[in-house]
């Protein structure tokens, strides 16, 4: 044991059906490399004394600008074809908390979110709003196309299809892969801080907003118990108030965070109909990712010298 103060990151870049069947072994390894290569960044900062919010920061645009993931390059397509992105932050020591809705033309809406948090009197911005305050903090306009992916492109296509079919306005999500990212961290100066970047959901469409920019449903921050990302079936974790009752749990009911994680992913969560799950890191530097879903992808890198990266449920 040193005098050192401990660190420590948890990342995941979402759940759901996510089965060793269907992917390729070069599929996986890409998926796996670039976990680490985000987990790692964002843990070495936090090793160099720099702040968890920086880390959080850096990691999650590392898997925004991954193809691989339902975030910023890679984003689901909304049922008119485009990407509307959601991305929030939130900063454990002041419990302040910056998010953004329906963004379309900003590279990275993680950094818009910190942006709000940082330099706007607000919590939430949205749509065009949200795109003429990113004018304001000298952000660049980016065409929505650069986000474009074949894959997210043919799932569109396959899920209008499904909605043809079935005569309905809106998409039921069986066999659903989330694809949101997330990171949580805790640095040296004992602070927490989390943040979530998202497409939403694949044909969504009236202008859905999930739980991703929703504080308290898929990112909760506070130093008196713990930091939660979440990635799932977004309506649930808004209706369910997943990220905060995590940290409620911790903080009046003196549960860790593995059993008020598990608590409320497995027996509130999976019963009510919602899958999904979450990472969380606390003030210990102690780290927890439960999920109620066949996979995570997900990684953690704590101070104590215990590395995760892993993407099924037994592995
Ligand atoms: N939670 C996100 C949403 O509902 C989706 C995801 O996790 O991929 O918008």
């Amino acid at each position: 044991a040193s005098n050192e103060q401990s660190c420590a990151i948890a990342i995941h870049g979402g759940a759901g059906t996510i089965l060793k069947k269907n992917l390729t072994p070069k599929l996986e390894k890409q998926y796996l490399a670039k976990l680490k290569q985000a987990r790692d960044t964002g843990y070495t900062l936090l090793q160099q004394g720099k702040s968890s919010q920086d880390a959080v920061l850096a990691t999650i645009q590392i898997l925004e600008n991954s193809p691989l993931f339902n975030a910023g390059k890679g984003a689901v397509y909304t049922y008119e074809g485009i990407h509307e992105l959601d991305a929030s932050v939130m900063d454990g020591k002041t419990r302040n908390a910056g998010a953004v809705a329906g963004v379309t033309t900003i590279q990275n809406p993680i950094v818009l979110a910190n942006h709000v948090m940082q330099d706007s009197v607000h919590v939430l911005l949205s749509g065009k709003g949200a795109e003429e305050f990113a004018q304001t903090v000298g952000l660049p306009f980016i065409n929505n196309d650069i986000f474009n992916t074949e894959k997210r492109y043919n799932s569109l296509q396959r899920a209008k299809a499904k909605m043809k079919q079935a005569k309905q306005t809106w998409l039921h999500n069986e066999d659903f892969k989330y694809g949101t990212v997330g990171a949580v961290a805790l640095d040296k100066n004992g602070n927490l801080f989390a943040g979530t970047s998202t497409g939403g959901m694949t044909a969504k469409r009236w202008g859905r907003i999930g739980d991703s920019p929703v504080i308290g449903a898929g990112t909760f921050a506070d130093n008196s118990s713990c930091a939660v990302s979440a990635t799932g079936h977004g309506e649930f974790f808004i209706r369910y108030q997943v990220a905060s009752d995590i940290c409620a749990r911790v903080k009046y009911q003196n549960k860790s965070i593995k059993q008020a994680g598990d608590e409320v992913i497995h027996d509130v969560l999976l019963p009510a109909g919602g899958t999904g799950g979450v990472i969380i890191v606390d003030k210990q530097g102690n780290v927890s990712m439960p999920f109620n879903t066949a996979g995570m992808y997900r990684a953690s890198r704590q101070s104590n010298g215990t590395k995760i990266v892993a993407i099924y449920k037994d592995k």
